[in-house]
């Protein structure tokens, strides 16, 4: 397993815990506006920390830490994860896994082992343009849509997120995610800001009231939908 970064103290990553964040690197999508960019194409250069030196750390803040967030990159796409989850756990964290949803099987395991509490699925856009917003030719989406289904209708608490971007969503994506994730309990649209790590800089946000229009509509569908980070 490649793990490229630690974030030692956030109260962002994980709702309502301070938790710790571990960036794996790699990923099966490649969304343009990614802002992971050197993680997913080149995470051999991305940094280099051990299972070792994380568990270390983890133990050391026992008691001062509530979570561990795991992110990416995809984590999902190393077998390891459940093995390295269970070490986790065994410290006594609560776990949240940050997903783009092609591994249905990975976080069903997880879930039956015991070793997730939360699950963070994107939503990269509408089904019809995610090979536009995952950048990839095969977006798995029977994968995806498994995986959105069975946090609808399980027991596993979760959320559902979009980072909205101009020149990739329009109206029409957010119409049909509503109808997609119909009565999702927790959905949040995010703006896409640019930064130094964007995989293809470029992108614009969109403006608040665009934002605040494409909310509407998504809380036609999905009542509980709210924005996230806009002033
Ligand atoms: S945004 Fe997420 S799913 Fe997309 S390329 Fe980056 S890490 Fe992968």
């Amino acid at each position: 397993m490649k793990i490229c970064g630690l974030n030692k103290t956030t109260m962002l990553d994980y709702p309502g815990r301070l938790a710790a964040t571990v960036f794996l690197g790699g990923c099966n999508f490649c969304c343009p506006f990614c802002h992971n960019g050197p993680l997913v194409i080149a995470p051999e250069k991305a940094g280099n920390i051990s299972e070792q030196e994380i568990l270390k750390f983890l133990e050391k803040r026992r008691g001062i830490l509530e979570g561990v967030c795991i992110t990416g990159g995809e984590p999902t796409i190393y077998k390891e994860l459940p093995r390295f989850l269970l070490s986790v756990r065994k410290l006594g964290y609560q776990i949240k896994l940050d997903t783009n949803g092609t591994n249905p099987g990975m976080v069903k395991e997880l879930e039956r082992e015991g070793l997730i509490d939360m699950v963070a699925m994107d939503i990269k856009a509408a089904p019809d343009n995610y090979i536009r917003a995952a950048g990839v030719q095969n977006p798995s989406m029977e994968a995806v849509f498994e995986t959105a289904d069975y946090l609808l209708h399980g027991q596993l608490d979760y959320e559902f997120r979009t980072t909205a971007v101009k020149g990739i969503h329009t109206r029409e994506d957010f119409m049909q995610i509503g109808k997609w994730i119909k009565g999702a309990k927790a959905y949040f649209l995010q703006s896409y800001r640019e930064s130094q790590e964007v995989l293809c800089p470029g992108f614009e946000s969109f403006t608040r009231e665009e934002l605040l229009g494409f909310l509407r509509i998504l809380q036609a569908e999905i009542p509980n939908a709210a924005i996230r980070g806009v002033d």
